[in-house]
């Protein structure tokens, strides 16, 4: 069994990884169970801010170590609001108030396509030269009235148009097969098994 330690403290994160990780005789430990001081994400990318947490994960502890990095990206908006996803309103971290923001900003806005983007990256070591990157997209579009009470974020506003169906309106597995999050833990699992 190997051990590798997890860049984040969500317990649903935690839960999801260590689902996909078993199958792999792999155990997942949060990052909080070493001490690990909290990571700057000072870039405007999602993938630098990831691997910038896995490396910090793995300088701490000595083990391999994944991190994920998720947000939302709208199209009329060039991709904002991007990896400022959790705080577009600003501090404290509020859904409602990031909503109310993104709402606004889209006023009198025809095109409303938007994506949730998520990437996952392993580095085996702090100074791994090949981490493994997966990554997913979910397409949808923003529409001005929230709908469903499932989900967390942005999901009471992010459209299926195939389902007729919101993010929130999900049941959590049904999000699980087809959203962001879901299609890059499944690539990670298949690029550990092929790579790992
Ligand atoms: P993080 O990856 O946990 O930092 O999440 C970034 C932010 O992106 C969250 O706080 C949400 O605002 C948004 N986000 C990421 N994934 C989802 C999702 O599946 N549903 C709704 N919002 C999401």
């Amino acid at each position: 069994m190997r051990k590798l330690v997890i860049a984040s403290g969500n317990a649903g994160k935690l839960r999801e990884i260590a689902r996909i990780l078993e199958p792999l005789a792999i155990t997942a430990a949060p990052q909080s169970d070493f001490g690990v001081p909290e990571c700057p994400e000072p870039h405007v990318t999602f993938i630098e801010n990831c691997l910038a947490k896995a490396r910090h994960a793995s300088e701490h502890t000595g083990l391999p170590a994944l991190a994920d990095d998720s947000g939302i990206c709208v199209a009329a908006l060039n991709g904002a609001p991007g990896v400022y996803s959790a705080r577009y309103a600003g501090e404290p971290k509020s859904d409602a108030r990031n909503n109310e923001k993104l709402i606004a900003a889209l006023v009198g806005q025809a095109n409303r396509r938007a994506h949730y983007y998520c990437v996952m990256v392993l580095v085996r070591y702090g100074d791994d030269p090949e981490p493994l990157i997966a990554e997913g997209r979910w397409h949808g579009e923003i529409i001005d009235t929230p709908r469903g009470e499932g989900g967390f974020g942005y999901d009471p506003y992010f459209l299926l148009p195939q389902l007729g169906k919101t993010g929130a309106e999900l049941g959590e597995d049904e999000k699980n097969a087809i959203s962001h999050r879901g299609q890059a833990l499944r690539e990670l699992a298949d690029k550990l098994r092929r790579f790992g």
